[in-house]
């Protein structure tokens, strides 16, 4: 069976779905093709830190109104470190800027709604996908859906498909140059039925590695510690968990870390990818797919979102006049938001991890540098004003 659409998407992140989702509001036609099941997309537990320019996109979109009833607003962040605490406010630094705690899962259940919703097409379960055409007149993705040989004929792909999808490796060899960086180290994250200890995000920097207090809920904590790549998760039952997590956050005076039955456990590695150019032909690469950051600015599912902003952007240009000015500028717009939030992303990685090569000089170093950033202004502004999201600059 074949199909016609003007953009065909290849993956239901949240880049695809957003995607799509600006597309119909600009009266443009997609058909989305995700691997995976509904099911599987809206229960996979991944990031919750919204920028101020994501939720305000949700919002505005119509898309934002349980984000609004259940997310939780926060206007800064804890740094500890030297056994002590200190607030970085966002509110007061940014111009009354901040962040919300919301799940990337419920973003994606809310996006999936609102397409179908409207008639759009989301095909689950789509396997073998594969790209053709590219640099022709039109472009054909094919893919199996229930054992059947289907073709989706499209103007664009927009290869939204994260880090491990078919899209980047179906640009011929010699077009993209990667630029990559490893981390000597994981996150080991737990998911716990347990009330959130601080209403706000604490990072602490500790002399046996990192740990990150997050939450998803008034009632779920999401919990990270810094640990080995390779770490081995079965030496870590419960109860190690809880001990070392403890340890890593709690101050000599009063405060309490919350505990309650983990739900979930898992280790992320750490990497920093970016693709150049984002785009072949007329394939475009948004999201996961074209950048990897390390989690600990939490900017992956925000700059996914501010990809597909300029993507639409750019398909919008060509339905309504013809010009491809601005999608031709595609992949240059993006990457210099994109190296922004990979410096950002790399400097607080390498300011809160406790380094295992480090000689003595190198953590009196980051020590002087977390003082730094939390007794100077200007240090604080610089931190506050890229964890809330940088500006879109004008294109
Ligand atoms: C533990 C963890 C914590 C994180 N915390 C944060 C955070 O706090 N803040 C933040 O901003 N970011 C965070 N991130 C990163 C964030 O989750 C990703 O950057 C985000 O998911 C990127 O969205 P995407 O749409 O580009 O890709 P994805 O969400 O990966 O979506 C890609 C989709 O494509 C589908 N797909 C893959 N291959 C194919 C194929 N061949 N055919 C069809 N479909 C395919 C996949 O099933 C998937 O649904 C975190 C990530 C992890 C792992």
């Amino acid at each position: 069976m074949k199909i016609r659409t003007q953009v065909g998407i290849i993956g239901a992140g949240p880049a695809g779905l957003m995607l799509s989702h600006l597309l119909y509001l600009q009266g443009v036609e997609s058909v989305i093709l995700e691997a995976a099941s509904r099911e599987h997309i809206e229960s996979r537990i991944r990031a919750g830190v919204l920028e101020q320019g994501t939720v305000d996109l949700l919002m505005e979109t119509g898309v934002g109104e349980r984000l609004r009833r259940e997310g939780m607003f926060h206007e800064g962040i804890e740094l500890r470190f030297g056994g002590q605490t200190h607030r970085i406010d966002f509110c007061e630094l940014t111009g009354g800027k901040g962040v919300a705690i919301y799940a990337q899962h419920e973003v994606v259940k809310d996006l999936v709604a609102a397409r179908l919703t409207a008639n759009g097409q989301i095909v689950f379960e789509a396997a073998n996908v594969q790209l053709r055409g590219l640099d022709g007149a039109r472009a054909e993705i094919s893919f199996e859906k229930d054992g059947l040989l289907q073709e989706l004929s499209c103007d664009f792909i927009a290869g939204c498909d994260g880090f491990h999808g078919v899209s980047r490796p179906s640009i011929p060899e010699g077009v993209i140059t990667s630029y990559e960086q490893a981390y000597p180290f994981a996150w080991l994250g737990i998911l716990a039925q347990a009330r959130p200890s601080s209403v706000e995000l604490i990072y602490a920097y500790h002399d046996r590695g990192f740990a990150l207090h997050s939450m998803r809920s008034p009632q779920i904590s999401r919990l990270y510690l810094q640990c080995a790549p390779d770490e081995d998760l079965s030496a870590w039952p419960d109860e190690r968990i809880w001990t070392e997590l403890q340890r890593r956050f709690t101050l000599a005076a009063d405060w309490n870390l919350n505990e309650g039955p983990i739900l979930q456990k898992s280790v992320t590695g750490m990497r920093s990818f970016v693709a150049e150019p984002m785009q072949f032909a007329k394939l475009f690469l948004a999201g996961d797919s074209a950048h990897i950051v390390p989690p600990t600015g939490a900017k992956g599912l925000n700059l996914a979102i501010a990809d597909v902003r300029v993507l639409a952007d750019g398909f919008k240009q060509f339905y309504e006049s013809g010009s491809t000015e601005l999608l031709n500028r595609y992949s240059e717009i993006c990457l210099r938001r994109v190296w922004k939030v990979q410096r950002f992303s790399w400097w607080m990685t390498s300011l809160l991890h406790r380094h295992v090569s480090n000689n003595p000089f190198e953590e009196r170093r980051q020590l002087a540098e977390l003082d730094y950033v939390t007794s100077s202004r200007a240090a604080a502004q610089t931190l506050a004003e890229n964890y809330v999201g940088l500006p879109r600059e004008p294109y």
